[in-house]
């Protein structure tokens, strides 16, 4: 595979390398080399510090090695000829040679590992939605919507059309089999998914695929944002995953002769994501701003319940049955970092299948009309409402705790309460309006 790359770069008179990993906020990281370099990084790796990476700073030492993972080598299409430039994601090392336990893609890796002696084989596919918008200037307040469009529009009502073709035309170029790209509900909001692979190839899509629509939309001077509740009184931008175990080459959810044709299989990973949904919704949806997306009306859950059809559980099983068999989990937002939080979803999963946990029957109403006496009669748990609130599940949590490994867990757990503790140190606009005439 080394020589292969190296044949391949000299072919296309690539110049340059971009070795990238991700820290524990979910924030793509990249080095540059000129490529006569790349040959020694794929063999030895490339030394860097440690110490200023979120999340990774370790009292022992701040050497670290980035070992390129030569499967995901892509060309940068954006990139002119004179500057061809090829990205590797890394792998985390320490000198000695061992991974890193902060390394946040080695804590997916674990758990995956961990499916494969259970028997399984996991694969997921993102539906990443985001913002296209203009900045008007450097305050993030001065911001325009492109468009009033819904769901599926055109031109001209779609105005980030142009925009979102070239990012598909981007992602194909960099190997993504794209499915679909359109309009999402929201005004000058847009969804593009693309083709379920095996969960870490996933996990390392999804941070691609935010760089790209970044990058091509700077490019185009717009901006694209995955924050997951830019605007009040409009849809959020979710990333919801559909997620299947696949068992010696066939799906393990799908068994036509039983009830919803879906195997036991299928019904305790279920079972397992919702008993663990509350304490795994902070790395799920780890801002201040996710919560503001899960309230009633928005097609976002807020209750902790699964359907078969309709769209305002926090799983839902799409109706194709056979191979496709999935789930789809639609809690998670895109500020998620997607290594951490695949890892904690299937972990949650794969201990209901350890554990045989069953869920509660599904609830094929809309949650959102169900009164609370009628949600208290059903034991429909809630989603946390609010950071602080999921903070507290998680840092209860064994599953999470040895999912992200001390390391990562301590890290977030702190990251995330000071982060309250900032946000309740603003005083925000609402409350301006809501108090300042009144008191
Ligand atoms: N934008 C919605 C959300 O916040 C999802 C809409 C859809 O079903 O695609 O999750
Ligand atoms: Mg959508
Ligand atoms: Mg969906």
């Amino acid at each position: 595979m080394v020589r292969k790359i190296l044949e391949f770069v000299e072919k296309e008179e690539v110049k340059l390398v971009r070795l990238q990993i991700t820290d524990i906020n979910g924030t793509l990281k990249n080095v540059e080399l000129p490529v006569k370099r790349l040959g020694e990084a794929l063999t030895k790796g490339v030394m860097f510090d440690g110490s200023s990476i979120d999340g990774f700073v370790r009292i022992e030492e701040s050497d670290m090695i980035l070992y390129p993972d030569t499967e995901t080598a892509s060309l940068l299409p954006w990139k002119s000829e004179s500057e061809k430039t090829i990205r590797l994601i890394c792998d985390v090392m320490l000198p000695d040679g061992t991974p890193f336990e902060g390394d946040p893609r080695y804590r997916l890796r674990k758990i995956v590992e961990k499916a494969k002696k259970m028997g399984f084989e996991a694969f997921a596919g993102p539906e990443p939605e985001f913002f296209l918008i203009r900045k008007k200037s450097g305050d993030p307040k001065e911001i325009e919507l492109l468009d009033k469009g819904g769901y599926f529009d055109m031109l001209p009502v779609d105005k980030g059309e142009e925009v979102r073709k070239s990012i598909v035309i981007a992602l194909e170029k960099m190997g993504f089999e794209v499915e679909t790209a359109h309009h999402e509900v929201a005004h000058s909001q847009h969804e593009v998914d693309f083709r379920y692979t095996d969960i870490l190839r996933t996990a390392d899509n999804i941070q691609t695929f935010k760089w790209v629509v970044k990058t091509v939309s700077v490019l185009n001077g717009l901006h694209a944002t995955f924050m997951p509740k830019p605007f009040m009184g409009i849809n959020g931008s979710g990333m919801h995953i559909h997620l299947s175990l696949f068992s010696k080459g066939e799906n393990a959810f799908y068994d036509p002769h039983k009830p919803y044709e879906l195997s036991e299989t299928a019904i305790f990973f279920i079972g397992g994501v919702l008993k663990y949904a509350a304490e795994i919704t902070a790395v799920t949806n780890p801002t201040i701003n996710s919560y503001k997306r899960l309230v009633p009306g928005y097609e976002a859950p807020v209750n902790i319940s699964w359907a078969l059809g309709n769209r305002s559980a926090l799983i839902r099983v799409p109706s194709v049955r056979g191979e496709a068999t999935r789930i789809e989990i639609r809690n998670p937002d895109p500020t998620c970092n997607p290594y951490l939080a695949l890892a904690v979803i299937l972990a949650a999963g794969l201990k209901g299948i350890e554990e045989n946990i069953l869920p509660p029957k599904p609830i094929d109403r809309n949650i959102f009309e169900l009164d609370s006496g009628e949600k208290l009669k059903r034991k429909i748990e809630h989603l946390p409402a609010d950071l602080k609130e999921a903070t507290a599940k998680c840092e209860k949590s064994e599953l999470v705790r040895d999912t992200l490994g001390e390391h990562i867990f301590e890290k977030f757990i702190e990251t995330k309460r000071l982060e309250w503790t900032r946000f309740m140190r603003s005083v925000t606009d609402w409350e301006l309006a809501e108090y300042i005439d009144l008191f």
